[in-house]
């Protein structure tokens, strides 16, 4: 499960300002598609039509066949995860955090997705069954932890399709490079898009397409693109 399919899609927020201009992709379940391209290029637009945000003005997004317009849209929401470029948390232990919205999850299912965001070092079993580093709520954590918070969650609810919105684009360079090494291992098994502005980040996508003024203007794998320059 997880084929993902933009079929000509148009969108714009202001009638008579098209953002996206007639968007085609394709992504096989399991594959990774990078989307790049200069800032205000319709590329977050993209993501947020996924998680029906907004809905789209001409075309359409298939899941696995099926208009997402006529999937609930709990349905929706359990079969995509995004990690966006800058979470917000509550001010709250972090396995709170991590499980927010995800009222029944055992305290064992947090842990497994606080190791797989590899973040499980700083945190402890507490009395009240909270998993938290001691004393430290989400608002005190760095942008990195932040984002491995946002990845635990995402991983704890295991969606099929995860969107990586230039999860990634704020950090700096030592820390991006840790968290993409995380984020490789999140996204084996899943359909994933990857928003992001460095070509180097997105390395290896099994397909790249470059976003200009809400058209593709480019696609191929990242060797192709290089070649042509
Ligand atoms: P990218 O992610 O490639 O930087 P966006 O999808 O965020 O681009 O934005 C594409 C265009 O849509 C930009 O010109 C931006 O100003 C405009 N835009 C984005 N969000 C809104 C909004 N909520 N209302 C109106 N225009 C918007
Ligand atoms: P759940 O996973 O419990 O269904 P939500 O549907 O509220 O949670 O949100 C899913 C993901 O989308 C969360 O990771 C959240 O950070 C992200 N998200 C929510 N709103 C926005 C937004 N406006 N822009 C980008 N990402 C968002």
């Amino acid at each position: 499960a997880g084929h993902v399919r933009f079929e000509d899609l148009r969108f714009g927020y202001e009638p008579g300002q098209p953002i996206l201009k007639g968007i085609s992709l394709d992504v096989a379940a399991g594959q990774t598609l990078a989307v790049v391209g200069p800032s205000g290029a319709g590329k977050s637009t993209l993501a947020r039509l996924m998680y029906r945000f907004y809905d789209p003005d001409g075309g359409r997004i298939t899941i696995d066949g099926q208009d997402i317009a006529e999937v609930t849209q709990g349905s929706l929401r359990a079969a995509i995860g995004i990690v966006p470029q800058d979470t917000v948390l509550f001010n709250d232990t972090i396995g709170y955090n991590i499980a927010y919205g995800r009222e029944g999850a055992s305290e064992a299912e947090i842990e497994a997705a606080a190791r797989g965001a590899a973040i499980a070092g700083f945190i402890e079993r507490q009395p009240d069954g909270y998993a938290t580093r001691v004393g430290e709520r989400g608002l005190k954590l760095s942008g990195g932890e932040k984002q491995r918070v946002a990845i635990a969650r995402t991983l704890l609810k295991d969606p099929p399709i995860l969107i990586l919105d230039e999860a990634t684009s704020a950090l700096d360079s030592r820390t991006e490079a840790d968290i993409l090494e995380t984020l490789r291992g999140v996204e084996q098994g899943r359909t994933t898009i990857v928003i992001a502005h460095r070509l180097s980040t997105i390395v290896h996508a099994d397909q790249i397409v470059v976003l200009e003024g809400g058209r593709v203007a480019e696609r191929g794998t990242h060797a192709e693109l290089l070649r042509r320059g």
